[in-house]
């Protein structure tokens, strides 16, 4: 009953060595459904990768890293006062982000001798000072916390490089050594480390370094039931009818649905405009508004008979289309990040 998440190991790890060594000072990012790849299985790869620190999202994920890699932990989303109190052994270990200036006297309050970096606003308008506040805040935190750099999340739009260079002087003028930074090509980065030789470049990287050869990862689901349909006939939770002759020949149930992640829009990138194009100008069931799925047979994806369930997913096989049997495996194309697999396999 499965959705099942298959890596390529000696590929993956191949792809992961050549960011590590593309990317000097590479922060690996573990956060959320670790990419789909799972946080502990991305911590412990970080320690293989002989990275000193490892980036988080949020403080709740810290107990299922903290002892699967030996380094720093960086905490990605701000601290705010609410955060509960780190757990003794974390102290060290835990460098946190401060985004707003009166968040760093309240955590010095707390934690004395905190690791911290001051977030810089960006383009992102997320979180972050002004420049203003990043050069007052600066020295008043190096005499209550230990200041670790700044921090500077930049959008995935690309050509990042004029307002990473912008914000540098920033950086300098706050008297930072250390910028952490994301969404930068290695060739990006490689020109603020030219013009920032004095200054220690800290590329955190999630999508790219994980996720960043999707020919080492396939995604499979079961076929666990098919039956023929006929004219005239309802299925599923909404008693839907058959679609019009012709159409299609079966109902598959596969494996995969909502707890899963899999949703009523297909991710994009799939059969391509030209494929939907062609489709549509063949009729067929693009044409009657049946929605595309994620799952794939023989190269074809399939459509949705209705809504995905809980724990499993009702398609229409095309007529003509080759029948699979039961326990076949069908390719399914997800968001990793917003999938939760039964299984992670690495080879
Ligand atoms: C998620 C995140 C990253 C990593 O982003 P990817 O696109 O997965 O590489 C880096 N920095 C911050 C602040 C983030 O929140």
């Amino acid at each position: 009953m499965s959705l099942d998440l298959h890596v390529d190991g000696p590929r993956w790890r191949a792809h992961l060595r050549s960011v590590a060594e593309s990317a000097p000072g590479l922060v690996p990012v573990a956060k959320g459904n670790g990419y789909g790849l799972g946080l502990a299985r991305l911590a412990r790869r970080s320690e293989w990768l002989e990275t000193d620190t490892l980036a988080v999202g949020t403080y709740d994920e810290l107990p299922e890293v903290a002892d699967r890699f030996p380094g720093s932990l960086l905490v990605l989303t701000p601290w705010r006062p609410w955060v509960a109190p780190l757990a003794p052994e974390l102290h060290r270990r835990v460098v946190h982000t401060v985004s707003r200036p009166a968040d760093l006297g309240t955590l010095a309050a707390r934690q004395p001798g905190a690791r911290v970096v001051l977030e810089r606003m960006t383009s992102m308008r997320r979180h972050g000072m002004t420049a203003v506040e990043l050069w007052d805040t600066a020295p008043v935190a190096r005499r209550r916390v230990r200041v670790e750099g700044v921090s500077i999340h930049l959008p995935m739009t690309g050509a990042n490089l004029p307002e990473a260079l912008r914000l540098m002087d920033d950086v300098v003028g706050a008297e930072a050594t250390t910028v952490w930074i994301s969404h930068m090509t290695p060739a990006e980065l490689g020109r603020l480390r030219a013009g920032y030789p004095d200054i220690t470049i800290r590329p955190r990287v999630g999508t790219s370094l994980w996720l960043g050869d999707r020919g080492a990862l396939s995604v499979t689901a079961k076929v666990l039931d098919v039956h023929p349909i006929s004219r005239g006939e309802t299925f599923g939770y909404r008693q839907r009818h058959t679609p019009a002759p012709g159409t299609a020949s079966h109902l598959l149930i596969v494996s995969g649905g909502t707890a899963h992640g899999i949703g009523l829009a297909a991710p994009s990138g799939g059969a391509g405009l030209r494929g939907r194009a062609a489709v549509a100008a063949k009729g067929g069931l693009e044409s009657l508004g049946v929605l595309r799925s994620p799952y794939v047979l023989d190269g074809r994806s399939l459509h949705f008979a209705e809504p995905p369930h809980m724990q499993a997913s009702m398609l229409l096989l095309p007529r003509g289309a080759r029948v699979p049997d039961v326990g076949e495996s069908l390719d399914v194309r997800v968001r990793y990040t917003a999938t939760t697999f039964d299984s992670v396999s690495v080879s």
